[in-house]
């Protein structure tokens, strides 16, 4: 399970409207509380996509995310996940998404429906690789208490 701050589910609401028509993308750095990725921030990233394929897909490239994971370690946190947006598409993993996925880390994938951010959804890939599962959202204020948790898919 992930849990989050509304803070940081409303910079990648934010950055999600601010890049569209095109994907945007960043890490969710945090630390490990038990079972829960405890999220304490988002940090966004170029997409490094080619401008054509921006709209439907991001890419994190191997340099960026050695400097993000170095920066998380040297701040006591690690890279927990990732978070993307789908302009104009449901925020659910695209068969590119799936893919494209390592285990055990969270997606967050934010919709985005003409410039405006719709729904926001966390994913985690399966064992057998096959897709992403849907993971519960803890949503905290800043003092770590429960907002609302997202229902059970
Ligand atoms: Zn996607």
């Amino acid at each position: 399970m992930i849990r989050i701050s509304a803070e940081q589910v409303e910079r990648i609401r934010q950055l999600g409207e601010k890049t569209y028509p095109d994907e945007c993308c960043g890490f969710l750095l945090g630390q490990l509380d038990g079972t829960y990725k405890q999220v304490l921030t988002a940090v966004p990233v170029a997409n490094e996509r080619e401008a054509t394929e921006k709209h439907h897909r991001f890419f994190i490239g191997p340099d960026i995310y050695r400097r993000c994971e170095r920066q998380a370690r040297e701040s006591g946190m690690e890279v927990l996940g990732f978070y993307h947006s789908h302009p104009d598409a449901p925020a659910r993993p695209s068969q590119y998404d799936i893919e494209h996925a390592w285990p055990w880390y969270s997606y967050i994938i934010v919709s985005v429906m003409k410039g405006k951010s719709d729904r926001l959804t966390s994913w985690v890939l399966q064992d057998d690789r096959d897709k992403l599962n849907e993971e519960k959202i803890n949503l905290v204020d800043s003092q770590g208490t429960y907002i609302w948790r997202t229902p059970c898919p």
